[in-house]
C-alpha cells in the first residue's frame, strides 16, 4: 500500500497505528455498523485533531512547513477519505473512480471555473449578453474566434458557458462539447445509469458529510464540538486567531502583529497576506492564556481609531474540523467529477429541506451563514456550488428558487457584512476598492475605466443564474423577483429629506462604503433584465408592471433631489455633495434604458407604462410648493396664460428620472402602430403640455445660465453636475430625454405659446417683447448686456434642437441605425478619430455595444498607424453635407473645433465656407407639428429683432453667434419649405408658407423692413464677412423656391438657366477674391515663417523650451547632419590603414566647437580651455552571455581582464551638445542650488538625481551624469619610420618591463640615480612627462575618470584607487563594442552610418581614454601593462593570469594599446615609434583570439566533400588546430574539414576585428575606406587591409611560427583552459550571438493564459496578482506585492525592481500582463510606461486591458523597444517621460 513508502514522512508516533490502518477495513466496518453517522464522526473525532493543526510546524523555514503540509495531506487522504471513498464506491477508489467515469455520460456543459486572471471571452455576436464566456479551450475550438469578440481576464470564478444553448444565440458547443448520439438526453434522470446500492450508499454518505461539513463551517462557539465530535482526551492547545476585515489596512495589521505576538516584521507580513488572502491566519499557538493575552493586545492596538480587528481563541480540535471540513467539500466537488449521478444525488442532499422546516436545508444554511465565515470557506463551498448545483440543469432551477427566496434576507447581510462581495454568496462583481471613496476622482474613474470590465468575469452566484433567460423570467413570475431586488435597494436607502426624496449628504466613509454595496443590487437587476422577451404571457406583463411601479417609486424618490438655489453675493462657502446622486443616475441608466426596451416589445404593456408614469409624474407635480403667481404674457399678437417662475431665483433641481422615463416611452408610443392609427386610444392628455415641458426647461434655462456666468458663485459641485449631465454616460437618460419632452411639449402646443413659455423661463421675454424690441436699450450694465447676449444664443440654440433633433426613432422617421451614425459623422467632423475614441464618444447599451461597427465603415475610412501613433478613422468626404454646426451633443469647444475644420475643408476643395443645416429627416406622426415653431410668428419676431440689431456694426448689443444661429433657423424653415414643395403634388397641400411670411415688414411702431428686406441688406455688410457665404446661400433658397411655386402654380415649365447663370457670375466673383486673399495669407505666413527661424538661430537656454524634440526627432536631425559633412570620414582611394607605422595620417585640422550654453566659439587645444561634451554612464548587460553571474563586489573586484561573457560592462553616451567646462559648472551648480531649494518646499523627486551628479542636457533635456572632455590628439601625428620587427619589439619591451620592476621594488628617492642597469638605451624610468594639458582640462579628467569609476564600480570617488585608468578603458571598449554589434545586426556599414551625436561621442572617449594615463600615478599604469601583457606573453613573476578562454580579446586590446602610452612615454631614444608597438600589440591579440576561437568553436562534422582541395587558409588553420590539439589531446574534438574551421574562424573573428577597426579609427583619425562606408560583401579585404592585418589572418601565426609557438604552447597549458573546455564554467564560443528581447507571441491572450497559470514563488501556490514577465530573459515576476518584496541594499523592493539588480544592473523592461502595459525601471526611483508592441485590428494598444479586443504583436513596435535597449536609451526614455509627467516622478517604482 502507498502508506508503507511514505512511512517517514508521518509523525512518527502515529506511524505504527497509521500502517496497520486499513480504509477497507475501516469501511466495511462502517457499512456493517447501525449507526453510521455515529461510526463515522466517532472516526473523525478520534483522527482529525491527531492530524490536523498540530500547531506551528517545528521548523520555521517555508520549505518545512511545505513539508508540513504534505504530510497533512497525505494522511487526510489515507486515514479520513479513503475509507470514505471504500464506503461510497464499495471498491478500491482508483478503479472505482475510473469506472464511474467511463460509464457516466456527461451533459454537454463545459463548466470550466476560471482562475483569478484567466482570459475569458465573449462573442459579441453571438452572445446572448457580455456575461457569457467560454474558456480559451473552448473559445479556440468555437465558431466564434472567426467572430469580434472580446477578451478579458477573469477576476476569479465564474464558470464557461459552452454548452448552454441559451446562453448563445448561435454556436453553443465548442469541438470538444458538441453533443453526440451516446451523450445522455438531457431529460434522463442521470441517477438511473448507478446501481441501486450505490445510490443508497451516494445519499447516505453525502449527507453525513455535507452536514459535518455545513455544521462546522457554521459553528460559532470556540472551544466546544458538536455532538459526537469531543476529541477522547482533550489538550490546552490553543489557536490565537485573526480575521479579515476591509477596515485596517495591511500596515496596520503588521505593525499589531509585531507588537502582539512578537514576529519579526517578515513573519508579521506573512500573517496579514494569509489573513488578506485566506480570510483568517491563526497568528499563536499554545495554552489557552498564552493565546488569551495575544489577543487582548491585538485588540487593544487596533480598538484606537475603528472597531477592532477580530480575533478569536480557539480550541485546537475545532480549527481541526474546520480544517477538514473544507478539505470534505473539495473533496465532494472531486468525487461528484465523475459521475453525473452522484452530482445529482449531492443536490438532492444539499437542498433538501431540513427538520425546521422552509429555508432550512444544508445548501440555505451555508448561504444564510455566508456573511458569517471566513474567506476561505466561502469560496471552497461557492466553488462546490458551482460544480454542483449550477452543473444540474434541474437542480440549477431549484437552487435558484431558492436564491431568490433567500435574496432580501442575503443582500441585507451583505450590506451589514464588511467582506468583499467576491467572496460573498451575493457577490457581484470584483470589487476592486475595498472602500470606494465617493470622490470625484472615482467618478472620473468610472468614467474612463467604468467597471463594467469585470463583468464578464464575474464570479459570483446572481450573474450564473439571473442571466440565464429562462430562470430569470421564472424568478420574476414566481419569485417577484424585479420587485424584490428594487424594494430591497430602496430599503437601504435611508437618508430622505421632507418630501421623501433621497438626501446625500457628506458621507462618511462608512456610510460610502454601505452605499457602495448597495449598488450591486442595481447589477442584478441589470441582469435579470438584460434579455428582452420575446413573448410575454399575462403573468409575466403583471409582474413586470409590478415591478415598474416599485421602480417608479425609486426614481420618484430621485426627482427633484438636491436642489440647487443660485447664490449672489457671497460665494457658497461650503461645496453641496452631488457625487452620490449622479453615481446613483449613473448606475440607473441602463437599468431605465432596459426597462424603456422591455416596454417597447409588448403595446400593452407600452401603454400600461406610459399611464403610470403619468401618474407619477402627476404625483410629483401636486407635491411642488405652490404660490406660484400665474401670469399672462402677450407677443407678436399671441397671449399665453402661466405663472411666475424664475430659475435664478427658486429651487432647481436637475434630476428628473420621472420626467425622462415619461419622454422615453412617449417616444416609444410615436412608434406604435396605435399612434399612427388611433391615437386617440393614447393616454395623453391628462397632464396639460405646459406642465410636461415644466421642470425639463428649467433645468436646460439652469445649464444656460451657468453656461452665461450667473451661477458662477455656486462653485463646482454645480459645475460637475452640468458637465455629467451632458456626458456620454449620463446624457441618454438626462439631457436627450430633456429635449424630446420638449418637443413632446411643443408638438401639442401652440408654436407661439410654447415659445412664449421658453423666453419667460430663459428671464428673457422682456427683452423680444418691449415695444422697441429692435433696438435694444443700451443703459444696461455691460455685464447685464453680455449676460444676455449668451442667454439669447443659448435659447436660440435650444430652438434649432428643439426643431432639428430628429435622429431618435420615434421623434424622426429615422432607424436606430441613423442615429448612431450621425454621431459618427460629427464626431469625425471635428477630427479624425481612433477607434476607442469613437467608442468612449458614444453612448453604450446594457450589453456595452454602441453600434459603431456596424456603421462606421459606411461612412469613413480607415488609416493604419505606422510604428507610433494609431490607426485612425477618416470621414468620407460624400458625408460632410450632413454636418451640423448646431449638432446637440457637441460642447462649445467642439463646436468651435468643428466649424473651424469645416470651413477650412471647403476652402481647400475651393468651395464657400457657408455652412447651412442638413436636410433633416421627415418626422413622425406625433411630432408633424414640431417644423410650426420654424414659421411662427414669434419666432419671426425674435429673427426679424436680431437681424436689425446686427444691421449696426458695433455696440455690443449683439454677437455673432446670435446672428449665425438665427441664420441658421431661417435656413432650416426654407429647407422645410423646400422640402414639402418637393413631396407635394400640388399647391395645396403645402402648409409651410414662410418665404411669403420674412416678406411682411417689421410690427409697428418699428418702421424697419420684413426679414427678406433685412437679410438683403445685411449680404454685403462689411462687417459680417464670414456670415456672407451663408446670407448668399439663403437668399438663393429664396429665389430657388419662388421659381418652385411658380412653377408648381403654372405647371408651365419654366427653365431658370438664367438664373443658373447669373448664380454663376456671382461664383466666379466670389473664387477671384477668395484666391486674392489666400494669396495673402501666404505671403503672410511666409514673413512669419521667416522670423521664427530668425528667431530659432538664437536659442540659447533660456528658450529651451522651444526645443523640446523627441528622441528620435533629434536622432534623425542629427544623422541627416551626418550625412551632409561626415567630418573626418572623407573616404580615399588609397588604401587606407589606420594602425601601426604605414598608417594614413589624419589631416589635422584645427577642430573648433561652440558652446551651447554661451555661444562662444572655441578651439579644442590641451592648453587651451577646457570644452566638455553632456554624456550618460551607465552599467549595461545588454551585451552579458551570462545573467547568472553575481554582481561582483566592489571592492575587491580586479576589472583589469574582462571576461568573455561581458556579463557587466559600461556604456556611454552623450547627446553630442558641446559646452564649455566653465558654462557647464555654472550651470550645473545652478541646478544644485535649484533642487536644493525644491526640496526645501516640497518633498518628492526630480526625474533626475542631482545627488548622483545627474543633470539634463541643457539644450535637449537629455538625461547626464557627467561631461567628457574633448582632447586634441597627445602623440605626434607622423609616424616613425622605424618598424621593429615582433622579436625585437618584443625583446626590447621584455627589458624595459624588467627595468620598471626593478624600479617599483626601490624606493622613489633611490632611482634618482639615472638609467637603470639592464634597460634599454634611452629608456628612463626616472623620466616624468610632461602633463599636456591645462589645468581645467585635467579638472574634467578627473570628473570623467570618477564617474566612470563611481558608475562602473558602484563605489564613492577614490582618485586614489589604480582602478580608476580601467575602467574608463573598460566603457570606451565595451561602448564601441556595443555600437559595433548594433551596426552589424542592423546591416548598416562600420563606417558613415552613425548619427552624429555617436560618432562625436566615441571619437572623444577613445581620445579621452588614449590620454586618461596622464592624470593616474605612473607606477598604476605601468602594472596594468605589465600585468595585461604577461596574460599573451607569460611572464613567471606575475601571478594569477587568467587563461586565455577567460579574456575578452578586444578589451585586452584597447586596455594594453591604450596602458603602452605610459611605458612609451619614458623611452627618448626615438627607436621606434608608438605606432610599432600598436601593430605589435594588435598582431599579437589577433592570434590569441584566432586560437581562443579554434578552442571554443564546436565543429559538426557535416562531411562535405571538398573536391577543390584545400587553399593554403584552410592548411594553416587546420595546422593551427592539430598544434592546439597536440598540447591538449583529447579535449578538443578533431576535425577534418578544413573549410569548416576556417569558415567558422573567420566568423567568430570578424566581430574583434570590426571593433579594432573602429577603436583605430577613433584613436588615430584615419579615414576609413571607400569599402567599409557601405554595407555588404568585400568587407573581409578592406577591413584587414585597413588594419594592416595580411587578409589570411593565419599568416600572422605561419610568419612568426618560431616565435608563437612557444606562446601558444603556454597558453593552452594554463590550467584553466582544460578546466573550462571539459565543463567547469560557460563557455563563451565566437563570434558571440547578440541578444535580443524574448519571443513574444503573437496572440496576447496566449501570454495571459501562461500568466494566469503562474503562482507566487513565495507564498505556496497562490496566484499571482501582477504577473510580469521580464522581457531580457523571460522571467515571470510576482510584481507589486507584498509577498515577494525582497532587500536590497537596506530596502524592501518589490519583485521587478530586485529583478533588474540581478537581470540587468538595476535596468529592467517588463511586459505588465495583466495591463498590457511595457514597464521600464532603471534604479529604484525611476520608471515609466510604454506602450506594449500589441495592437487591435483598429490599430490601438490597450494598456490596462480595458476595451477587450482581440490583440495582436506589432512585431515593428516590439522591434523599436528593442532596438531602444540595444542603444542604451532606456534612461533617456525614462527622463524624458518622467520630465513631461510629473506624476510618473511620484510613483514608487521600487515596490513594482
Ligand atoms: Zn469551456
Ligand atoms: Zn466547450
Ligand atoms: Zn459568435
Ligand atoms: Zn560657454
Ligand atoms: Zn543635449
Ligand atoms: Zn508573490
Ligand atoms: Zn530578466
Amino acid at each position: 500500500m502507498a502508506a508503507a513508502q511514505s512511512d517517514r514522512d508521518l509523525p512518527s508516533a502515529l506511524c505504527s497505528e497509521f500502517l496497520n490502518f486499513s480504509a477497507k477495513d475501516t469501511a466495511s466496518r462502517w457499512l456493517a455498523a447501525p449507526e453510521l453517522q455515529q461510526e463515522v464522526y466517532h472516526h473523525l473525532a478520534l483522527y482529525v485533531p491527531r492530524i490536523l493543526c498540530l500547531g506551528p510546524s517545528r521548523g520555521s523555514s517555508s520549505r518545512e512547513e511545505q513539508r508540513e503540509e504534505q504530510r497533512e495531506e497525505l494522511a487526510c487522504q489515507l486515514l479520513l477519505l479513503a475509507p470514505l471513498e471504500w464506503l461510497l464506491l464499495g471498491e478500491e477508489p482508483a478503479s472505482g473512480l475510473a469506472l464511474l467515469q467511463e460509464k457516466n455520460l456527461p451533459s454537454p456543459l463545459c463548466g470550466h471555473v476560471f482562475k483569478v486572471g484567466e482570459p475569458t471571452y465573449s462573442c459579441r455576436e453571438c452572445a446572448a449578453d457580455p456575461t457569457c464566456v467560454l474558456c480559451m479551450q473552448c473559445f479556440l475550438g468555437s465558431v466564434h474566434k472567426e467572430h469580434r469578440y472580446r477578451m478579458t481576464t477573469s477576476g476569479g470564478g465564474g464558470f464557461c458557458d459552452c454548452g448552454d444553448a441559451e446562453a448563445w444565440k448561435k454556436g453553443p458547443y465548442c469541438h470538444k462539447h458538441t453533443p453526440t448520439d451516446s451523450s445522455r438526453h438531457s431529460q434522463e434522470d442521470p441517477v438511473a445509469q448507478l446501481p441501486a446500492d450505490m445510490v443508497a450508499r451516494g445519499y447516505s454518505v453525502f449527507s453525513i458529510i455535507l452536514k459535518y461539513a455545513v455544521d462546522m463551517l457554521t459553528w460559532e462557539q470556540e472551544d466546544q464540538l458538536p455532538e459526537g465530535l469531543a476529541p477522547p482526551e482533550r489538550e490546552d492547545t490553543f489557536y490565537c486567531m485573526l480575521f479579515n476585515d476591509e477596515v485596517h489596512t495591511y500596515e496596520q495589521v503588521i505593525y499589531t502583529l509585531q507588537k502582539a505576538v512578537n514576529c519579526s516584521q517578515k513573519e508579521a507580513v506573512s500573517f496579514a497576506t494569509t489573513v488578506d488572502r485566506d480570510g483568517r491566519k491563526s497568528v499563536r499557538y499554545g495554552d489557552f492564556q498564552f493565546c488569551e493575552q495575544a489577543k487582548s493586545v491585538i485588540v487593544r492596538n487596533t480598538s484606537r481609531q475603528s472597531k477592532p480587528l477580530r480575533v478569536q481563541v480557539m480550541h485546537s480540535s475545532v480549527v481541526a474540523h474546520q480544517c477538514f471540513a473544507l478539505k470534505a467539500l473539495s473533496w465532494l466537488g472531486q468525487v461528484i467529477q465523475y459521475s453525473d449521478g452522484l452530482r445529482r444525488i449531492l443536490c438532492q442532499v444539499g437542498l433538501q429541506r431540513g427538520p425546521e422546516g422552509e429555508n432550512s436545508s444544508l445548501v440555505d444554511q451555508l448561504m444564510l451563514n455566508d456573511s458569517k465565515m471566513w474567506k476561505g470557506a466561502r469560496n471552497i463551498y461557492h466553488q462546490l456550488l458551482m460544480n454542483s448545483l449550477l452543473m444540474d440543469l434541474k437542480y440549477k432551477k431549484i437552487f435558484a428558487i431558492q436564491f431568490a427566496k433567500n435574496y432580501r434576507r442575503l443582500q441585507t447581510d451583505f450590506m451589514e457584512d464588511d467582506h468583499e462581495r467576491v467572496v460573498s454568496v451575493t457577490s457581484l462583481s470584483v470589487q476592486l476598492f475595498t472602500v470606494p471613496t465617493m470622490s470625484y476622482e472615482r467618478l472620473q474613474c468610472d468614467y474612463v475605466r467604468d467597471d463594467h470590465d469585470r463583468e464578464f468575469s464575474i464570479t459570483d452566484l446572481s450573474v450564473q443564474i439571473f442571466t440565464v433567460p429562462s430562470l430569470a423570467r421564472m424568478l420574476m413570475v414566481e419569485e417577484n423577483l424585479m420587485t424584490t431586488i428594487i424594494r430591497t435597494f430602496v430599503d437601504h436607502l435611508r437618508h430622505r429629506d421632507l418630501q421623501g426624496r433621497f438626501q446625500f449628504d457628506r458621507y462618511t466613509a462608512q456610510q460610502a462604503f454601505k452605499f457602495g454595496r448597495v449598488q450591486s443590487l442595481i447589477g442584478d437587476l441589470k441582469y435579470v433584465l438584460i434579455s428582452r422577451p420575446s413573448e410575454w404571457s399575462d403573468q409575466l406583463r403583471l409582474k413586470f408592471l409590478e415591478g415598474l411601479d416599485a421602480f417608479l417609486e425609486l426614481l420618484k424618490c430621485m426627482q427633484g433631489m438636491d436642489p440647487v438655489v443660485r447664490q449672489v453675493g457671497q460665494h457658497i462657502e461650503m461645496e453641496p455633495e452631488w457625487e452620490a446622486a449622479f453615481t446613483l443616475q449613473m448606475k440607473l441608466t441602463h437599468i431605465i434604458s432596459m426597462i424603456q426596451e422591455w416596454c417597447s416589445t409588448d403595446e400593452h404593456v407600452l401603454i400600461e407604462a406610459y399611464r403610470k408614469c403619468l401618474n407619477a409624474l402627476s404625483h410629483c407635480h401636486s407635491s411642488l410648493p405652490d404660490g406660484e403667481q400665474p401670469i399672462s404674457l402677450t407677443l407678436a399678437g399671441h397671449c399665453v396664460e402661466t405663472f411666475r417662475y424664475q430659475v435664478s431665483q427658486d429651487k432647481v433641481s436637475i434630476h428628473l428620472p420621472v420626467c425622462r422615463l415619461l419622454a422615453g416611452l412617449h417616444v416609444l408610443l410615436s412608434r406604435t402602430e396605435v399612434a399612427s392609427r388611433f391615437p386617440e386610444q393614447l393616454p395623453l392628455g391628462e397632464l396639460s403640455p405646459p406642465l410636461l415641458i415644466e421642470l425639463p426647461l428649467r433645468c436646460l434655462v439652469l445649464c444656460a445660465q451657468v453656461h452665461a456666468g450667473m451661477w458662477r458663485r455656486n462653485g463646482f459641485s454645480l459645475i460637475n453636475q452640468i458637465y455629467y449631465y451632458h456626458n456620454v454616460k449620463c446624457r441618454v437618460e438626462m439631457f436627450d430625454k430633456d429635449v424630446i419632452m420638449l418637443q413632446a411639449g411643443a408638438s401639442m402646443m401652440d408654436p407661439n405659446h410654447f415659445l412664449m413659455i421658453v423666453l419667460s423661463r430663459f428671464e428673457l421675454f422682456h427683452i423680444f417683447s418691449s415695444a422697441d424690441c429692435r433696438k435694444r436699450y443700451r443703459e444696461a450694465n455691460k455685464d447685464m448686456v453680455q449676460q444676455n447676449n449668451t442667454l439669447i444664443e443659448e435659447m436660440l440654440h435650444l430652438i434649432i434642437m428643439v426643431v432639428c433633433e430628429r435622429y431618435v426613432s420615434g421623434v424622426g422617421q429615422v432607424e436606430p441605425f441613423d442615429e448612431v451614425r450621425r454621431e459618427i459623422i460629427h464626431q469625425l467632423s471635428v477630427r479624425p478619430m481612433a477607434h476607442s475614441e469613437l467608442v468612449k464618444a458614444l453612448p453604450e447599451n446594457g450589453n456595452k455595444e454602441t453600434g459603431l461597427e456596424r456603421v462606421i465603415d459606411t461612412v469613413a475610412s480607415f488609416k493604419k498607424p505606422g510604428v507610433t501613433g494609431r490607426g485612425l478613422y477618416e470621414l468620407r468626404p460624400e458625408w460632410n453635407k450632413h454636418f451640423n454646426l448646431y449638432f446637440h451633443h457637441y460642447s462649445r469647444a467642439d463646436q468651435s473645433k468643428a466649424e473651424e475644420a469645416q470651413r477650412k475643408l471647403r476652402r481647400q476643395n475651393g468651395e464657400d465656407t457657408a455652412l447651412p443645416p442638413p436636410l433633416p429627416p421627415p418626422l413622425c406622426p406625433l411630432f408633424g407639428s414640431l417644423v410650426n415653431l420654424l414659421q411662427c410668428d414669434v419666432v419671426l419676431a425674435m429673427e426679424g429683432a436680431v437681424l436689425q440689431w446686427a444691421v449696426e456694426p458695433s455696440g455690443g448689443c449683439w454677437t455673432e453667434s446670435m446672428l449665425q444661429r438665427v441664420l441658421h433657423l431661417v435656413g432650416m424653415a426654407l429647407l422645410e419649405e423646400q422640402q414639402q414643395l418637393e413631396n407635394s403634388s400640388g399647391d395645396d397641400d403645402v402648409t409651410f408658407n414662410y418665404t411669403c411670411k420674412i416678406t411682411r415688414p417689421g410690427e409697428a411702431p418699428s418702421t424697419s423692413g420684413s426679414v427678406l428686406a433685412l437679410l438683403e441688406s445685411l449680404q454685403n455688410a462689411p462687417h459680417l464677412e464670414v456670415h456672407k457665404d451663408l446670407i448668399t446661400w439663403i437668399l438663393k433658397m429664396v429665389v430657388n423656391i419662388k421659381t418652385m411655386r411658380e412653377r408648381t402654380s403654372s405647371t408651365s415649365t419654366v427653365t431658370i438657366s438664367q438664373g443658373q447663370g447669373l448664380e454663376e457670375t456671382v461664383r466666379d466673383k466670389d473664387k477671384a477674391e477668395r484666391k486674392r486673399k489666400a494669396e495673402m495669407a501666404r505671403l503672410r505666413r511666409e514673413k512669419i515663417m521667416a522670423q521664427m527661424s530668425e528667431m530659432q538661430k538664437h536659442f540659447i537656454n533660456e528658450n529651451k523650451e522651444l526645443f523640446q524634440q523627441s528622441l528620435e526627432e533629434l536622432e534623425a536631425s542629427t544623422s541627416a547632419a551626418a550625412e551632409n559633412s561626415p567630418p573626418s570620414l572623407e573616404p580615399s582611394c588609397l588604401s587606407q590603414v589606420c594602425v601601426g607605422p604605414r598608417r594614413v595620417i589624419g589631416a589635422e585640422r584645427r577642430q573648433l566647437v561652440t558652446c551651447i550654453l554661451c555661444q562662444e566659439e572655441q578651439e579644442v587645444r590641451g592648453q587651451g580651455k577646457a570644452m566638455v561634451l553632456a554624456a550618460f554612464v551607465q552599467r549595461s548587460t545588454v551585451l552579458s552571455k551570462n545573467r547568472h553571474r553575481n554582481l561582483p563586489d566592489p571592492e575587491c573586484h580586479d576589472p583589469l581582464f574582462m571576461h568573455p561573457d561581458l556579463s557587466l560592462g559600461i556604456h556611454t553616451a552623450s547627446c553630442g551638445h558641446i559646452m564649455h567646462a566653465t558654462c557647464w559648472q555654472r550651470y550645473f551648480e545652478a541646478v544644485q542650488l535649484k533642487e536644493q531649494r525644491r526640496q526645501q518646499r516640497l518633498r518628492g523627486h526630480t526625474s533626475y538625481d542631482v545627488e548622483n551628479g545627474e543633470f539634463l542636457c541643457p539644450l535637449c533635456e537629455c538625461l547626464s551624469n557627467t561631461v567628457i572632455p574633448l582632447l586634441p590628439h597627445t602623440h605626434s601625428p607622423y609616424p616613425s619610420a622605424d618598424h621593429p620587427s615582433f622579436e625585437l619589439w618584443l625583446k626590447t619591451t621584455h627589458q624595459q618591463i624588467a627595468a620598471l620592476r626593478s624600479a617599483h621594488r626601490k624606493q622613489p628617492d633611490d632611482v634618482a640615480e639615472g638609467t637603470e642597469p639592464g634597460a634599454p638605451e634611452g629608456f628612463r624610468v626616472d623620466f616624468t612627462p610632461q602633463n599636456p594639458f591645462s589645468s581645467s582640462i585635467n579638472e574634467m579628467i578627473t570628473t570623467f575618470s570618477m564617474s566612470t569609476y563611481k558608475v562602473g564600480l558602484k563605489v564613492n570617488p577614490n582618485e586614489q584607487d589604480q582602478r580608476v585608468p580601467v575602467l574608463i578603458w573598460s566603457t570606451c571598449a565595451y561602448t564601441i563594442q556595443s555600437i559595433e554589434r548594433l551596426l552589424m545586426d542592423e546591416e548598416k556599414p562600420l563606417f558613415g552610418s552613425l548619427p552624429c551625436r555617436q560618432d562625436d561621442c566615441l571619437s572623444s572617449l577613445t581620445r579621452f581614454s588614449s590620454a586618461c594615463w596622464t592624470a593616474a600615478p605612473l607606477t598604476t599604469v605601468h602594472t596594468h601593462f605589465i600585468r595585461l601583457l604577461s596574460a599573451l606573453v607569460p611572464d613567471s613573476r606575475v601571478e594569477n593570469t587568467p587563461c586565455i578562454l577567460n579574456i575578452d580579446m578586444f578589451h585586452l586590446l584597447v586596455y594594453s594599446v591604450l596602458s603602452y602610452s605610459s611605458v612609451h612615454s619614458l623611452d627618448q631614444s626615438g627607436w621606434s615609434g608608438v605606432d610599432s608597438a600598436h601593430l605589435h600589440l594588435l598582431y599579437l591579440v589577433t592570434v590569441a583570439h584566432l586560437v581562443q576561437i579554434l578552442l571554443t568553436s564546436t565543429i559538426e562534422e557535416v562531411c562535405m566533400d571538398q573536391d577543390s582541395g584545400e587553399s593554403e587558409e584552410e592548411e594553416l588553420t587546420c595546422k593551427l588546430y592539430n598544434t592546439l590539439r597536440n598540447h591538449l589531446g583529447s579535449v578538443l574534438p578533431e576535425v577534418t574539414s578544413g573549410w569548416q574551421l576556417c569558415h567558422s574562424v573567420k566568423a567568430g573573428v570578424l566581430p574583434f576585428l570590426r571593433a579594432a577597426a573602429l577603436f583605430f579609427h577613433y584613436l588615430n583619425s584615419t579615414a576609413p575606406p571607400a569599402d567599409l562606408l557601405v554595407a555588404g560583401p568585400g568587407q573581409w579585404e578592406s577591413l584587414c587591409s585597413y588594419l594592416s592585418l595580411p587578409s589570411n589572418l593565419l599568416q600572422l601565426f605561419q610568419s612568426q611560427h618560431t616565435l608563437l609557438e612557444p606562446l601558444i604552447h603556454r597558453w593552452c597549458c594554463h590550467p584553466g583552459v582544460r578546466q573550462t573546455l571539459q565543463g567547469a564554467g560557460v563557455i563563451i564560443r565566437f563570434p558571440r550571438v547578440s541578444n535580443r528581447l524574448i519571443e513574444l507571441p503573437e496572440d496576447y491572450s496566449v501570454l495571459i493564459n501562461q500568466a494566469s497559470s503562474f503562482t507566487c514563488p513565495r507564498s505556496g501556490g497562490d496566484k499571482s496578482r501582477a504577473p510580469t514577465l521580464c522581457l531580457v530573459c523571460g522571467s515571470m515576476l510576482c510584481s507589486q506585492s507584498y509577498c515577494c518584496q525582497t532587500e536590497v541594499d537596506g530596502e524592501d523592493v518589490g519583485a521587478c525592481t530586485a529583478h533588474t539588480f540581478t537581470c540587468g544592473a538595476g535596468l529592467g523592461l517588463f511586459l505588465r500582463v495583466r495591463e498590457s502595459q511595457v514597464l521600464f525601471v532603471a534604479g529604484k526611483t525611476k520608471g515609466c510606461f510604454y506602450p506594449p508592441p500589441y495592437l487591435d485590428d483598429y490599430g490601438e494598444t490597450d494598456q490596462g486591458l480595458k476595451r477587450g479586443n482581440p490583440l495582436h504583436l506589432c512585431l515593428e513596435r516590439y522591434r523599436k523597444i528593442e532596438r531602444l535597449w540595444r542603444q542604451h536609451g532606456i534612461a533617456e526614455v525614462i527622463g524624458h517621460a518622467q520630465e513631461a509627467n510629473q506624476t510618473l516622478v511620484a510613483i514608487d517604482w521600487q515596490h513594482l
